[in-house]
């Protein structure tokens, strides 16, 4: 049987990887074998004690990211189907009640690096993003197959990550079943349909639950405006929640298309709603118009950037947009403001908010933060798994 190769760490470069850091950076490395982007490594301590196995690529500065801390085991279809099984298990545990679309898998901090799964009842919707990940592709479909009951299984590997990986663009492929999408799904006992197959990411953005909860809760009598809705999760929310208005902007036909399905889903009629398709800089320009007509609004853009070379000009963007929707809200209005920007941090999220704040003019107080759901997992040991930042702010004050 073929060698499983060995990269070699630096004097206590372990610590990281023993408390959870899925990640081998290429400055940790003392040693490494000439071997192919995809491959299997052990990684080795410099004491000689092997700490697990990992995918290899040599031309990222992320050289290895662990798939399993048991030097021995096999990655195979089993391997697969034991992993899927137990995530299921501790990830359903927790679920809030009628709930079933959920992320299975998300990637290195699930110990699946580059793997993502998105289970939509039935449905399993991955991603794969990683060179080691993409020689997996067949054993992760038989794997879904063996440990749920699944309608369909679709690919949508059709992401600019994988670029990183040395990986060509991806694609939409249906691996198992007949799916007509879009499909249906619960979440917190709201129904939605995700657009599987031509949606963003793999239909619908599973990871703002906890502030779509909380948006709910708040919006009674008010009138909300909601930025870059896509799909309407947010303002289905507010609107089951009580809201006297709803206002949806996206520069997206499609996505309000289903917006406003979305709405008809829930016994909610459309026509009772605003659905504007605009590009939200252009929508808040006309500040005059707009001023005192909301008292919510929910701001939750895509990424601004997803590399740190372009973070400072991200937060000027985050600034600029947050000060545009403050200026709108009187004392007593409500802002949920979000950033998915992985390489920004809270602390520089909440920075460009603070300025935001002094420029419109505003005294506003954080009544809650919240992030990614406890199914787009994160480990302690591993911040930089944290992308998702959401800010819930009260306008006390003009100033
Ligand atoms: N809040 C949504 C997810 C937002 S994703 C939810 O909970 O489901 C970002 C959305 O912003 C996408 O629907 C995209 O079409 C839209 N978008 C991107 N740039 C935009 C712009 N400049 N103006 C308006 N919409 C934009």
């Amino acid at each position: 049987m073929k060698q499983t190769s060995e990269i070699c760490l630096k004097p206590n470069r372990d610590v990281p990887v023993r408390a959870g850091h899925p990640w081998i950076f290429s400055n940790a490395i003392e040693r490494a074998p000439d071997i192919n982007a995809g491959s299997i490594v052990k990684v080795v301590s410099s004491s000689g004690v092997c700490l697990g196995i990992g995918f290899y690529n040599p031309n990222t500065s992320i050289r290895v990211r662990i798939i399993s801390r048991y030097p021995d085991e096999s990655i195979n279809a089993d391997f697969f189907v034991k992993r899927f099984k137990d995530l299921d298990a501790a990830k359903r545990k927790f679920l809030p009640p009628d709930t079933d679309g959920f992320r299975l898998v998300n990637s290195d901090a699930d110990w699946l690096p580059g793997l993502i799964v998105d289970c939509y009842r039935d449905v399993f919707v991955f991603q794969v993003h990683s060179a080691g990940m993409e020689n997996f592709k067949s054993e992760i479909v038989d794997a879904l197959k063996k440990s749920f009951d699944c309608k369909a299984i679709i690919e949508r590997s059709d992401v600019g990550v994988r670029k990183i990986e040395g990986l060509p663009a991806g694609e939409t492929k249906v691996h198992f079943g007949d799916v007509e999408s879009p499909v249906e799904f619960l979440e917190n006992g709201v129904k939605f349909f995700a657009d599987v197959l031509h949606g963003h990411k793999t239909g619908f953005y599973l990871d703002q639950r906890d502030a779509r909860s909380a948006t709910m809760s708040l919006s009674r009598g008010k009138r909300v405006l909601n930025l870059f809705g896509y799909t309407g999760g947010f303002s289905i929310y507010a609107a089951l929640g009580g809201a006297k208005e709803v206002t949806t902007v996206d520069v997206s036909n499609h996505a309000l298309e289903l917006a406003v399905k979305n709405f008809q889903f829930n016994g909610l009629k459309p026509e009772e709603y605003k659905f504007i398709e605009a590009d939200v800089f252009d929508f808040l320009s006309d500040v005059k118009t707009l001023k005192g007509k909301y008292d919510l609004i929910v701001c939750d853009p895509p990424a601004f950037t997803k590399s740190f070379k372009n973070v400072p000009q991200a937060l000027k963007t985050y600034t600029t947009l947050n000060r545009s929707c403050l200026e709108l809200l009187e004392p007593g209005g409500i802002m949920i403001t979000s950033s998915c920007s992985g390489v920004i941090s809270e602390e520089e999220f909440s920075n460009s908010v603070r300025i935001a704040a002094g420029q419109s003019k505003r005294d506003v107080v954080i009544l809650d933060r919240v992030g990614q759901p406890f199914d787009h997992t994160q480990r302690l040991a591993f911040p930089e798994g944290r992308y998702l930042k959401t800010m819930i702010l009260e306008v006390v004050k003009k100033i």
